[in-house]
């Protein structure tokens, strides 16, 4: 193994991608910004990565994190994706984000580190290369409470202004997120090398990305297959994760899946109030094709577009391969009902299985649905070890329910404090709900008012806290509430 050396501020870079054909990304830098400045600086996760936080902030982290000074050793390039869009098919490519490179932590964990608004790329198509202030902000505050919520996702190291303005329908100021990503490789970036018919690309791709993520996969013949039921199996943990938090990621085309099963990508996502699968924010969502509830199916959709990708890998012969590639796809719905039940029933206190759990759990849902409850305070409010003595809620046929549920919770033979201590670690009090992200927001954006945010982003670190205050666990009035949210790109 070589060795890694570190500078002063602990970067230890390494670059394993650009040994990649050169298909698969440009060579390319950030287009440096008029005035950089440093928003907001992540020093936990600074920490996490083995860096040296106040290291970093004297040697002008502003600087390096709007993309002006590239770290010794670092190697940006741009990488190549394809993408299904809303169902139609387009060549991407960062067209604002460039990757320094991979930072390895002292204790050999690798992480890409991504300056994303870094200025315009080979693959911009007609954009400008830059993010607003605003949209980046809000990716730092989904992906760190997503963490928190021990969800797979991305993180935010950092949000740097860049003194400039970009134009959207309004002119936005100008901001770069620096992102830590067990990698960037999609779903899009399979679908680019065999768009293009590059067999060779394609086969060292799926080596690669085996070898990063699922290195416990043994090298034979078969290791294409196993690789992408590996995939597939993250997936359908990940998206039962999003579904126990009432997450709505909004813009789930297949260049927004990341095939380490992290989630990627945070745009007009956003987190449900009241339970109702149909639930859709973004507005460029018209026909509700990432609703809530409509997650799970094209998370398998968008699987069947990488093994589409993949069908030269699994079998010389197509047939067999087509086959192979069924016989995968077909799992998805088993592994992630598997999945989904069983945080569902962590969140209702059951540690056995029993026979009539998925319908208890689909019960209390179905009674959320009907009675416009709120999906976060509601699975909370069962938290309690009084709550399970005596329903929480005043509608007939939820006492009839919390009944059904009680008898169920008999047969696991535990403790009322020790089931309701184990259901609160399954059930967020803290979620970063859209008003409060939006208040936070535009503060930051409008008066440059940072204080709102950091409360927030401190009430999202400690998501299955007890004492977090009212304002953050607390559904929004109904003048507060939040219908729609926008990319803002
Ligand atoms: P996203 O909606 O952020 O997932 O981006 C989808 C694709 O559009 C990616 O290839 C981005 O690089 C590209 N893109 C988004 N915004 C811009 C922009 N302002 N300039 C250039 N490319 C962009
Ligand atoms: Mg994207």
């Amino acid at each position: 193994m070589k060795s890694i050396s570190s500078d002063a501020a602990g970067w230890r870079w390494d670059h394993s991608y650009v040994s990649l054909p050169g298909l698969m990304f440009e060579r390319s830098r950030p287009v440096p910004v008029r005035e950089p400045g440093l928003a907001i600086f992540n020093v936990r996760l600074a920490a996490e990565l083995g860096l040296d936080a106040e290291e970093i902030l004297r040697g002008g982290a502003a600087r390096i994190f709007a993309g002006n000074e590239i770290p010794e050793g670092a190697d940006p390039i741009a990488q190549a994706y394809a993408g299904h869009q809303f169902g139609h098919f387009t060549g991407l490519g960062d067209g604002r984000a460039i990757l320094l490179g991979e930072h390895v932590t002292p204790d050999g964990k690798r992480y890409d580190i991504q300056l994303k608004g870094s200025g315009r790329t080979a693959y911009s198509r007609g954009g400008d290369g830059r993010a607003a202030l605003g949209p980046m902000l809000r990716e730092y505050i989904i992906s760190e409470a997503m963490h928190a919520l021990g969800i797979p996702t991305t993180r935010s190291l950092a949000v740097a202004t860049t003194g400039e303005a970009v134009m959207r329908s309004e002119t936005l100021p100008g901001a770069v997120l620096t992102r830590v990503a067990a990698s960037h490789i999609r779903v899009g970036t399979f679908q680019w090398a065999a768009a293009h018919e590059d067999h060779a690309a394609l086969l060292a791709l799926a080596d690669y990305t085996r070898q990063r993520h699922f290195p416990e996969i043994p090298e034979n013949d078969s290791r294409h297959f196993a690789f992408f039921e590996a995939v597939l199996d993250r997936q359908a943990s990940l998206i039962a994760k999003w579904l126990h938090v009432g997450f709505i990621h909004g813009v789930m085309n297949t260049d927004n899946m990341a095939l380490s099963g992290e989630s990627i990508d945070y745009g007009p996502c956003a987190f449900m109030d009241a339970y109702d699968p149909a639930t859709v924010f973004s507005s460029i969502d018209r026909h509700g094709r990432y609703a809530y509830g409509q997650q799970p199916s094209i998370a398998r959709w968008n699987l069947a577009r990488l093994a589409e990708a993949m069908l030269p890998l699994l079998d010389k012969d197509s047939k067999t391969a087509v086959d192979l590639a069924n016989e995968a796809l077909g799992s998805f719905e088993g592994r992630f009902q598997a999945y989904w039940l069983h945080g569902m029933r962590n969140k209702l206190g059951l540690r056995t299985a029993h026979a009539d759990d998925a319908m208890l759990v689909q019960e209390f849902l179905d009674l959320m649905q009907a009675n416009h409850m709120d999906f976060t305070q509601s699975f909370r409010a069962l938290s309690h070890a009084e709550a399970i003595k005596e329903c929480p809620f005043p509608h007939g046929d939820l006492l009839a329910w919390h009944g059904r549920w009680r008898d169920r919770l008999d047969k696991e033979k535990s403790e009322l404090s020790e089931i309701a201590r184990h259901m609160k670690s399954h059930n967020p009090a803290v979620i970063p709900r859209n008003h409060k992200v939006e208040e936070a927001l535009a503060a930051a954006t409008d008066h440059g008012d940072l204080e709102v945010m950091h409360r927030l982003l401190a009430a999202l670190a400690n998501p299955f806290n007890d004492e977090a205050p009212l304002e953050y666990t607390a559904p929004p009035p109904p003048s507060e509430r939040v219908y729609q949210t926008f990319c803002g790109t």
